[in-house]
């Protein structure tokens, strides 16, 4: 059976790679790698197969009380905060170098753990998360504060100082990009922290804690903590001796997190949470150039991308030609093993994920979308689904108002390009969006008429350390990457002093 889509041989069949190093699969507390004080473990699968690959010490409250205990004296008693920011520096550049000794482990840990592709990890998504560490180096001796005010009385500055203890919850679809956008500002601001991964990919960030203790990294800087959400996570979100949360996930968790911390110590959070992002196309666009685009937008990662172009709407005029251009295109995303290089598509994370994407294509029939393409698993094993393009979609319709993080997407016509603005923000939510066209006018138009953190203007995805990427509306607030990034791992400190012959003397 051609189950793939488009190749003549079954790119899903297994690739038979060298047995993995699972090197790491406790818990890591205090620079030591431990088990859970339950002694529990969960296992953890490859979504090639749905077997299990490790099991993994499951973290619950007991052991998030150890991890923050850890951070807590790291930061109050320990170097870390204390250091001049090159020496911190220098520790995150030795880091760095040590990811990139390791990139094919890291990788194969990733596509093993969440079917990622493994050429595409090995090229872009391990070499990046070093590079996301030399930037925050880059800036960990750069950290200052103003001088406000020199008046005849009153001499008055500004500090910047760390946070404190910081939590980090994050999501599986990027293990490596998600860990790293996180606690690389942090490290350079001079927090601790505790990393609670998604209980989907454990794997690598127990490799990052053995790399940071290698490069120096000071013990109980950085602790992990894999476990579920409702125990693990929630105890972090909660826990009195935590000055921050910094959370990625879905906007449900988003919720919940941010009223763990309400009720709690009213502790600050910072959230990036999920999208529909759209993609418009407009008539003076290059037809195949936008279908390369919007295939890009929703198929990279398989989907499970926050910024996914998962609304696309096409311009009246070249609407009939695009949809043509796009179902020929469709067939050159190759569902496939993510070792096997003609892949582009690997397996979703897992099942429930996979199960949770077919329901949405069912239900997007039942409201009465048409299947442009795809819409099947495109295998027997393992949690692979074909590239899916819904036409004849309305703006009711379920498949366009949630976000189903999978290889799904919906395609719309517009008129004008009031009426595509209007289209396009018709969602709760505002994490990205996507513009194609020739006009620089029509471009910074819809640019500022779009509400939402992130606007790519003939490319998608174009990612840089130094662009702060987040949400609007339901997507969330504060931002990943660039300065903004670090300045949400510090605070700000006024100091107001007299001069000799002020009043106040
Ligand atoms: P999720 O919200 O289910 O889980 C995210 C993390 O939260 C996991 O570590 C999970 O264990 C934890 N968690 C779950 N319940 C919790 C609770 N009650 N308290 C504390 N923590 C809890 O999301 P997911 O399925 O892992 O990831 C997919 C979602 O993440 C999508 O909605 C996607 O859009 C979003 N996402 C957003 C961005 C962004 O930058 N905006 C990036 C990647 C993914």
């Amino acid at each position: 059976t051609n189950y793939s889509n488009g190749s003549s041989d079954d790119a899903t069949s297994l690739v038979e790679i060298p047995p993995p190093k699972i090197r790491f699969t406790k818990l890591f507390i205090g620079g030591e790698f431990v088990d859970s004080v339950s002694g529990r473990t969960f296992e953890t699968i490859d979504p090639r197969t749905g077997e299990t690959i490790a099991r993994v010490s499951e973290g619950d409250k007991e052991d998030i009380d150890l991890a923050v205990g850890a951070a807590r004296r790291a930061f109050d008693h320990g170097p870390w905060p204390r250091l001049p920011g090159a020496a911190r520096a220098k520790i995150m550049h030795k880091f760095a170098d040590l990811i990139d000794q390791h990139i094919e482990e890291l990788a194969t840990l990733d596509s093993l753990n969440a079917g990622k592709l493994f050429a595409w990890g090995k090229a872009i998504d391990i070499p990046s998360v070093a590079n996301t560490l030399r930037y925050y180096a880059g800036a960990a001796d750069k950290i200052h504060g103003e001088v406000l005010k020199m008046s005849r009385e009153l001499h008055a500055y500004t500090l910047r100082e760390p946070v404190g203890v910081v939590g980090h919850i994050i999501p599986w679809n990027f293990p490596s990009t998600m860990f790293f956008m996180k606690v690389s500002p942090a490290l350079a601001a001079g927090c601790t922290m505790v990393v609670k991964p998604a209980e989907q990919t454990p794997l690598s960030a127990l490799f990052y804690a053995h790399l940071a203790k290698e490069a120096g990294v000071p013990d109980g800087v950085i602790n992990v903590v894999n476990g579920f959400g409702p125990t693990a996570g929630a105890a972090l979100a909660s826990h009195m001796d935590v000055d921050k949360v910094s959370f990625t996930g879905s906007t449900e968790v988003g919720r919940k997190v941010m009223q763990a911390a309400a009720t709690s110590n009213l502790k600050p959070v910072s959230l990036e949470l999920g999208g529909k992002s759209p993609l418009l196309i407009f008539d003076d666009a290059d037809v195949e150039k936008a279908a390369d685009l919007a295939l890009l937008g929703i198929l990279y990662n398989k989907g499970e991308v926050c910024v996914a172009s998962s609304r696309v709407f096409v311009q009246e005029g070249i609407y009939d030609e695009f949809v043509k251009t796009l179902a020929v295109k469709a067939k050159d995303w190759v569902v496939g093993d993510p070792f096997n290089p003609k892949s582009r598509l690997g397996p979703q994370v897992d099942k429930n994920q996979y199960e949770k994407i077919l329901a949405y294509i069912e239900h997007g029939k039942r409201e009465g979308a048409t299947l442009l393409t795809g819409g099947k698993p495109a295998a027997k094993k393992g949690y692979y689904i074909q590239p899916t393009v819904f036409t004849d979609v309305t703006e009711d319709m379920k498949i366009v108002k949630d976000e189903i993080f999978g290889p799904v997407m919906a395609l719309m016509k517009f008129t004008t390009m009031e009426e595509g603005i209007k289209a396009a923000n018709n969602t709760r939510y505002g994490l990205a969006a996507g513009i194609v066209t020739k006009s620089l006018d029509t471009a910074n138009t819809v640019a500022r008429s779009i509400r939402a953190g992130v606007i790519w203007i003939n490319c998608y995805f174009a990612f840089d350390n130094d662009c702060p990427y987040g949400g609007y509306k339901s997507s969330g607030f504060e931002r990943d990457l660039g300065l903004e990034a670090l300045h949400k791992y510090l605070q700000v400190k006024s100091v107001v002093t007299p001069l000799y012959n002020s009043p106040w003397h």
